[in-house]
């Protein structure tokens, strides 16, 4: 990203800040670096804190603009035309620059000494964190290679209030959709994002931010470390994330206990309930009819996830539900999934939890797209909506020394961040009782769902 829209972003963000929708601690106040830097230490190798001496030479960031061409970038910089071919010559087995596009940030490399182009720096991923370098020698010639740029991974305090979605809220944060995906992931297992996020709900997260080793740019937002979710109407639950020693990547609440839980909140990501549990008017019927599940509204084509571990006992047409779908997860508990345009799995194939098992659609009796989902105890049609699950499991008890050293760092500078639009003191409070755990957590207002939205 250029460092000018970094800038923007951040000047964005603290506008934002301001008018209380949603606050960014500035990244780059001097005090701040000073405590991420002690923070990075403990969570990824350090930078040298000697500073090195200055290079040799400047970068600069070159944008390329619409239909301009990497001759026409490079003989403004001062190369010959002879020059420009010679170097992309060079760099075709790195990285072909005659298919340089609009909006690529390049970055030229002058010597000081002779004020002339050195070298030049061109990303090959989205962040820049691996770059083609192309240098030329004092022949001449060109000589192009893959480097990885130094960056360091420094935790950084960041908080949002919702007024649409948690989704435009993150986005508008600056946060990358892989960062806003891990965050949906931690709080899916506790919100219905489909009917459950109001206004004013707020959250608060520690994520670790990649920057430039050298410049400190910041490059983009990788793991989330923990994160706090807080209902406007004062639920609050918080996941940390932890790696245990076999390289499994969880995220646990304060008492250890994993996020997950048996069953997802809802089988879509991201839709909206159009019709509850219980009596309605069959708009295809035309008649009351006792509806037996719950209709989640999305386009056409929207992947559709086991809400848990099952085996499917169904994959095909069935009447008025279309192509349908119905899974066992244990004697217990069933679940379907109705009206899909197209169908995933076979039958009798045993699903992960969130595998995708078909697309929303609207065949059988539907009048549009929608998801109709049902939910059986013992065989029995029940409102999901309504339902409690426990989770699945704690912590390892031989983790569990690690895990509570990682979250006893974590959870007092977590609660140290101010949320947009609330009295601090009064989001102190409720951090002491979030840390309590889950009885705290499962006592939130998403534990009785309103239907019927
Ligand atoms: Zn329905």
């Amino acid at each position: 990203m250029p460092r000018l829209a970094l800038k923007m972003m951040l000047m964005l963000m603290l506008a934002i800040a301001g008018l209380g929708g949603c606050s960014a601690e500035d990244p780059v106040d001097a005090d701040l670096d000073e405590i991420d830097a002690e923070a990075a230490a403990e969570v990824a190798p350090a930078p040298e804190p000697v500073t090195p001496a200055p290079p040799p030479w400047t970068d600069t960031e070159v944008e390329v603009k619409r239909g301009s061409t990497i001759a026409e970038i490079l003989q403004e910089q001062g190369l010959k035309y002879s020059e420009v071919l010679a170097l992309v010559e060079a760099s075709k087995d790195v990285h072909n620059l005659e298919k340089i596009r609009a909006g690529e940030v390049l970055t030229v490399r002058t010597d000081n000494a002779t004020g002339s182009f050195s070298g030049l720096l061109y990303p090959l991923d989205r962040h820049g964190e691996e770059r083609m370098l192309v240098l030329q020698g004092a022949d001449g010639g060109f000589t192009a290679a893959k480097v990885a740029r130094d960056v360091v991974r420094v935790p950084v305090p960041l908080a949002g209030s919702i007024t649409t979605s948690l989704w435009d809220t993150a986005i508008g944060m600056g946060l990358g959709w892989d960062t806003v995906a891990d965050l949906a992931s931690i709080f899916e297992w506790e919100i219905d994002f489909n009917s459950q996020v109001r206004e004013g709900d707020a959250f608060r997260l520690i994520v670790e931010e990649v920057r430039d080793a050298s410049t400190g740019e910041v490059l983009r937002h990788d793991r989330v470390l923990a994160a706090e979710f807080k209902a406007a109407s004062g639920g609050s639950f918080v996941g940390y994330r932890y790696e245990g020693s076999d390289g499994r990547v969880g995220y646990f609440n304060a008492e250890g206990m994993s996020s997950k839980k048996m069953f997802l909140k809802s089988p879509l990501k991201f839709s909206r309930i159009s019709s509850g549990f219980g009596k309605r008017f069959h708009p295809v019927l035309k008649k009351w009819r006792s509806h037996n599940g719950v209709d989640y509204a999305a386009p056409s084509g929207t992947p559709i996830r086991a809400i848990g571990r099952g085996t499917v006992n169904f994959a095909g047409t069935k009447g008025g539900y279309g192509k349908h779908v119905r899974m066992r997860h244990n004697k217990t508990y069933q679940s379907s999934y109705s009206h899909l345009s197209r169908i995933a799995v076979r039958n009798g194939a045993v699903v992960e939890q969130g595998q995708v098992i078909g697309y929303v659609g609207s065949t059988g009796l539907a009048t549009g797209p929608h998801l109709h989902f049902e939910f059986y105890v013992n065989g029995a049609y029940t409102n999901f909506l309504r339902q409690k699950f426990p989770r699945t499991e704690p912590i390892n008890e031989s983790e569990r020394p690690a895990f509570e050293a990682m979250r006893d760092d974590l959870a007092p500078r977590l609660a140290a961040i101010p949320l947009p639009g609330r009295d601090t003191t009064v989001a102190a409070k409720g951090d002491d009782d979030a840390s309590d755990g889950p009885s705290d957590a499962d006592a939130g207002p998403w534990t009785e769902p309103r239907e019927g939205r």
